[in-house]
Parts: C-alpha cells; structure tokens; sequence
C-alpha cells in the first residue's frame, strides 16, 4: 500500500457546495426538478443510490448478521389506523406552529425559542439557555400554546424575514399524511402514510418471536420510508418530508433494560466512528425532558456544517409501545421466559437512525479541497474520502492511450473485477481528466493498463487520497480491492 501524502489543506465543504457538488456529480437531485422541485423531497442519483445502499448494506450486515439474536424485516407503509392511535401518534405527533403576518413565514415555535436559547449559551450565558429550555418544556408538557407565545414575545423573538413581533396564535399541527383506501368514497376510510418504521415492527414482534423461536433478548430490524409532513423543511436532505429510517428495536427482560440501552449507546457510537466519522464530530446528547413512554434517551449528534445535529436516536421505551397494542387490539403482547418461568410484555431499546442524515454526514465528512501544484499550476483538486465499503464504483480501469491493445487488455480486466465489484471503464480525454472525474466521485483506486501491463501482467494502481501510485500483478487484483472494500474491514473495529 502507497504512504499516505498529507494533504495540504482540508475543509470541510460548507453545505452550500456540498449541496452543489451532490447535483453536479449524481448524487442526489432535488425532486421534480424540470418543475422546479417539490419542497423537502429529494432524488437519489446514480452514484448516490450507490452510496445510499452500501450504508443501507452495512447497517443491515452489522445488525442482522453480527447479532445473531436480530432479525430483520420488512412491513408495509400503510398500517392499520389504529395502530396510530395506540402508538400514540394521531393525538400527539404535533409540532407547534406559527405564522408572521407580516412575512407570512411559517415556523415551528419550539424550534424559534431553542435557537434563542443556543443564542445564549454560544454567548456564554449557560443559565439563562437552560431556563428558556426548561420554561419551553413545561408550556409544551401542559400543551399551553397561548403560554409558548406569550414566551416568544417576551423573548423578542422576531420573525428573521421581516424582523416583527406580529406572529398569529401557536397551533398544533400533525405531521402524518394521510390517505383513502377503498375505490368508492363511501367505503374508504383514512389511512397514514407511516411517520415511523418502529410501529412495523412492533406489531411483529410475537410474529417473528414465534415464527423464529426467538428468546428474550432479541430484536428486530427494518429499513424502510417514512413520511412526516415537516413544518419547515431546511437543510437539504436532513430535514425531508419523505425520507429514510434504519430501526432496531431490542426487546428485553423488565429491569435489564439500562444495561441493554448502554450496550446500544455505544454500540451505535462506535460504528459511525468505524465507517469514517470522526470521533470529535460525534457526540452524544441526553435528553434531560423525556418523551412520556421513555426512561431514558440520547442522540448522537454530528457536526454538520450547520452545527451539531441529532443523526440517530437511542431510546429505552419501556413497555410502552406494547403495552398499548395490547389495549387496542385485545391480543396479548406477552412472552413467556422460560428461564424465569415468567409470562410478561417485554421492554424495548430502540435505535433509530436516519439513511438520508447519516447519507448527509458521510458527504460533509468527505467533502475535500486540497491545494495542489505551484505558482501559475496552482489549482484546488476536490475529492470524496469515502470509506472504499461505502463508495459508490470501487475502481476505474483505464488504458494510458487508445491504441496498441491497451484498450483490449483493460477490457479483459475490466469485465473480471465487474463480476465482483461496482467497477467502470473509461478511456476517454486525458488520464488527467479521468483522474479527476473519478475524485469527484469517491472512486477509491484508478488502475491504469500501460506498456509494461502487456509485458508483465502488472497496471499502476492511483490512490484517490494521496494520488501516488504503486504497480500491482493483475492477478492481484481482485484481492488487492476486495480487501480494501470488504465490509469485515469495519466490523473489526466494533
Ligand atoms: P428531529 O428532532 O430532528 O425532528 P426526531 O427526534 O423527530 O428528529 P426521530 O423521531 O427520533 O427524530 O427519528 C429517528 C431518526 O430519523 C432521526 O434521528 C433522523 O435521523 C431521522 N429523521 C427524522 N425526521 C427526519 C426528516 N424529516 N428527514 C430526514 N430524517 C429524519
């Protein structure tokens, strides 16, 4: 393997030029985008789908097939009705929202009155943030909407585009979609697009326990859409109305689930560090006011570049969820554990992390300017660190010219690497040119068919981070990448 040069100057792209680089070079498009976008929904392109799958693949491999006591599935978008109101969510999935009559902006008060209290604490006033926090949760925990107002106003919190105080009531507003089923008007009934993949699961759960003989604890994964209509949509994929979640819900012994929740804690913490993420953009944030069916909870932030942001959620969700299928559907949730000789509804652990979030933290985090060449050859190359698991094509295959059997021979190659590996050909413009595109990319390894490759059976192999270059056997090959984009390379660090 070549030395690792240093790179001369590495920043993290800001969101503007991340969004532009992922337009630019197919990775995720805005929705509709020949009518101008649909607000909060985005396209996946083709190399972003790439990248979107392998994170995908390998939360799914280190869940399922690290953990023999997880197993996976897949339940349908649409549910039951009821199931919405057991979990809770037809009365109280609601942001608080409220408009500025004068700019006629729409926002959502809780997050109005949070951002002033960060304004604080990035001040250096800690107490007076935290009091603002604890005064927001206490209006919100008594649904006190007329009382949340009344705080924004005393707080002088003016609506950023016309910079008023003249802000209509605080209203409730549901985040599900909704929708008929049934052909004919009288028959149909309402139905929800899922807000949360975890209901799916937790409607399975004696399912998968009995057709699986699963013992206690165990638990059980999905990924899969959901659908929240958000009230401010911002921050390109991290916030959308269509989106992705990744949910594992771990179903214990009562009593047994603290231990199980810091098993998951960091757990989870030590993957996004394995796939690339840098332990000091990560950090963990413990919820101090707990959802009502919740004993504990904590997200993982990441330093996105408009500062630390929820990315994944852990929650001990005690019986809750369970609990209350059992009430509305009148089926016993209860497992029998033989080792206690105990018939009871199991705790639940649950972490909940979002593909396009962790999607958007992978990009930022490989988001690279480096400053390379002298004097007038001084240019900015740009490149995609990815961790070579996660890039979307593994490597190029060029021939250094288009003409003494060049071409035939990467060919050859080319088409026994495309048995294993997302590989591409190219032998088009400059070898220069081809360089970049593939840094553009993420393209871990360029192999370059050259004279001496007819000779020797060996190509140059580029490195995409350091760009230097070493000679490998063709014969080597297949290992030589199989090795660096295995995904075993991650789980050894878990
Ligand atoms: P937030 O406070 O940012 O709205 P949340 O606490 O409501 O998020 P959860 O309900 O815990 O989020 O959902 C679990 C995960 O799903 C989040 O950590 C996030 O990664 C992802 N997620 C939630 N809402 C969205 C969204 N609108 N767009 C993209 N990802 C989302």
């Amino acid at each position: 393997m070549a030395e690792k040069k240093e790179t001369t100057t590495t920043t993290e792209g800001s969101l503007k030029k991340v969004i532009a680089h992922a337009k630019e070079y197919g990775f995720v498009f805005p929705s509709s985008d020949i009518y101008d976008g649909l607000q909060a929904v985005y396209d996946y392109g083709q190399y972003g789908v790439e990248l979107k799958n392998n994170l995908k693949n390998l939360w799914w491999k280190s869940m399922t097939q690290l953990n023999s006591n997880v197993m996976g599935i897949d339940a349908g978008i649409f549910m039951h009705p009821t199931v919405w109101k057991a979990s809770g969510h037809v009365d109280s999935f609601n942001d608080p929202m409220i408009d500025n009559k004068d700019s006629k902006k729409r926002y959502r008060a809780d997050v109005l009155i949070e951002d002033k209290a960060a304004k604080y604490e990035e001040a250096g006033d800690e107490n007076r943030g935290q009091n603002l926090r604890n005064r927001l949760g206490k209006l919100m925990e008594a649904n006190d909407l007329e009382g949340v107002r009344a705080l924004m106003i005393e707080e002088e919190i003016k609506c950023p585009v016309s910079g008023t105080l003249n802000w209509t009531e605080v209203r409730q507003f549901n985040l599900m979609f909704s929708t008929q089923v049934g052909s004919v008007a009288e028959d149909s009934s309402t139905i929800y697009l899922r807000p949360e993949t975890a209901q799916g699961i937790f409607v399975n759960f004696l399912n998968v326990q009995k057709s699986g003989r699963a013992k206690i604890p165990f638990g059980i994964a999905q990924i899969g859409k959901a659908f929240r209509n958000e009230i401010v949509a911002r921050q390109f994929i991290f916030r959308m109305r269509e989106f992705e979640q990744m949910e594992m819900q771990f179903f214990v012994r009562p009593g047994e689930e603290m231990k199980w929740y810091e098993h998951w804690r960091d757990t989870r913490m030590k993957w996004h560090q394995a796939i690339g993420l840098p332990a000091e953009k990560l950090k963990f944030h413990k919820h101090e006011k707990l959802a009502h069916y919740a004993n504990a909870a904590v997200d993982i932030e990441y330093q996105f570049p408009f500062g630390f942001k929820e990315m994944e959620g852990i929650h001990s969700r005690t019986d809750f969820d369970l609990k209350s299928h059992q009430e509305y559907s009148k089926k016993k949730q209860q497992y029998f554990d033989p080792e206690i000789n105990q018939n009871y509804i199991p705790y639940v652990v649950e972490t909940s992390v979002g593909a396009d979030r962790l999607f958007l933290a992978v990009l930022c985090n490989a988001y690279n300017e480096q400053e390379v060449g002298e004097g007038e050859d001084k240019k900015v190359r740009v490149f995609l660190s990815l961790h070579p698991a996660l890039a979307p094509i593994k490597a190029a295959i060029f021939p250094l010219v288009k003409k003494d059997g060049l071409p035939e021979k990467a060919q050859e190659i080319f088409k026994t690497l495309q048995q294993d590996f997302n590989v591409i050909y190219e032998e088009r413009d400059t070898i220069g040119k081809r360089y970049t595109r593939q840094d553009l990319i993420g393209t871990p390894f360029c192999i370059v068919v050259d004279q001496e490759s007819l000779a020797t059976e060996t190509v140059t192999v580029r490195h995409r981070d350091c760009t230097e270059q070493e000679r490998v056997a063709i014969a080597d090959l297949p290992n030589f990448i199989g090795n660096a984009v295995s995904f075993k390379r991650i789980f050894e660090k878990l």
